[in-house]
């Protein structure tokens, strides 16, 4: 195909300006033309599109959001609004689109697809909760601006005789929360994959602190939420004061590191290889290192397994 649209959707993430500015510089290297499509699935509704050239992506590679901006476009799952956006990519030509985004949006992009424009999805999440790759767009930032807040947190903790009860994103899963937790050095992490119980912190925290332990960081996913609470009953259970932190939505901003800005880029620009061959409907993602696509359907089908050995490893090494 000749000319593609690239739009970014859902939640933002760091590296999705990475992943952009390789979609058109691919695309234009390729001979294509390629349209920046504004606010995901709402651009292409509204027809609110521009034709991008290669400067239209100078110096974004470090910038966290989305020179696209980014929302959720509710018209966007009725026939009516799927038929809007048809109507839009037929004015202008456009045969394919990149969609980077969640699973959410990988949905709207396989009903466009069905309709004769052919969509490719690049996962873009910080909350690595996509279950056909490995790796998400902007996973790795996000961590790394919770590692930092939480080493900050410790600081103080430790001056207080403390602990830190620190809520992390991760939706419904707890990649982020496991990996930050083992990089933290958490005394406990609590994800909803697995059960937990309150007493058990308690225990540990206290035995810890026979042992000389002073701090404690308590890593709590965001699909288990009520960190105000845990706090207040670990606080009661050891007598140890206890406070809760909810990072919120600083750990979606910020200059991607340098492991988005590289997947982001080689998956954007094998995006543009599939549309270029005429190939849609599918999701970009990474297995074993490796970039691979999927069917969307099959790619929406599958289960994450979550890593049980990652959190026996922090359980053991937290004490
Ligand atoms: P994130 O996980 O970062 O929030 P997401 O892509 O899962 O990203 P959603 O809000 O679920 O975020 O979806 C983004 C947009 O995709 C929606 O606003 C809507 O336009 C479209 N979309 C979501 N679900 C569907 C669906 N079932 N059919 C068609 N379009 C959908």
């Amino acid at each position: 195909m000749k000319k593609i649209g690239v739009l970014t959707s859902g939640g933002d993430a760091p590296g999705m300006n990475a992943a952009i500015r390789a979609v058109v510089r691919t695309a234009i290297s390729k001979g294509m033309q390629v349209f920046g499509i504004n606010r995901g699935y709402n651009g292409l509704i509204n027809g609110d599109v521009y034709e991008m050239n290669t400067r239209s992506v100078s110096s974004i590679i470090q910038r966290g959001g989305t020179l696209l901006y980014t929302a959720r476009c509710p018209e966007f799952r009725t026939e009516e609004g799927l038929q809007k956006a048809k109507k839009t990519c037929e004015e202008l030509g456009l045969e394919g689109i990149v969609v980077i985004g969640g699973d959410g949006s990988f949905r709207g992009a396989a009903d466009l697809s069905e309709r004769g424009i052919l969509c490719v999805g690049l996962p873009g999440t910080i909350d690595n909760d996509i279950a056909c790759t490995e790796y998400t767009i902007g996973y790795d930032t996000a961590m790394n601006t919770v590692v930092e807040m939480v080493d900050k947190l410790r600081d103080t903790c430790h001056s207080h005789d403390r602990c830190s009860v620190v809520e992390v994103m991760g939706r419904n899963a707890g990649h982020i929360a496991l990996n930050t937790g083992v990089a933290c050095g958490a005394t406990f992490v609590l994800v909803p994959e697995l059960p937990y119980d309150l007493d058990e912190v308690a225990k540990k925290m206290l035995e810890t602190k026979k042992t000389g332990k002073q701090n404690f960081i308590v890593i709590v996913a965001e699909g288990i939420g009520h960190s105000e609470l845990i706090a207040k009953t670990l606080e009661a259970k050891t007598g140890i004061e206890a406070r809760a932190t909810i990072l919120g939505h600083v750990q979606r901003g910020g200059s991607p590191t340098l492991r988005d800005r590289v997947v982001a880029s080689e998956m954007g620009y094998y995006a543009v290889e599939l549309l270029e061959n005429d190939i849609g409907n599918r999701v970009v993602g990474m297995q074993q290192g490796k970039i691979v696509d999927f069917d969307i359907q099959e790619a929406l089908s599958m289960k994450k397994p979550f890593d049980e050995k990652l959190y026996q490893i922090s359980n053991t090494i937290s004490i």
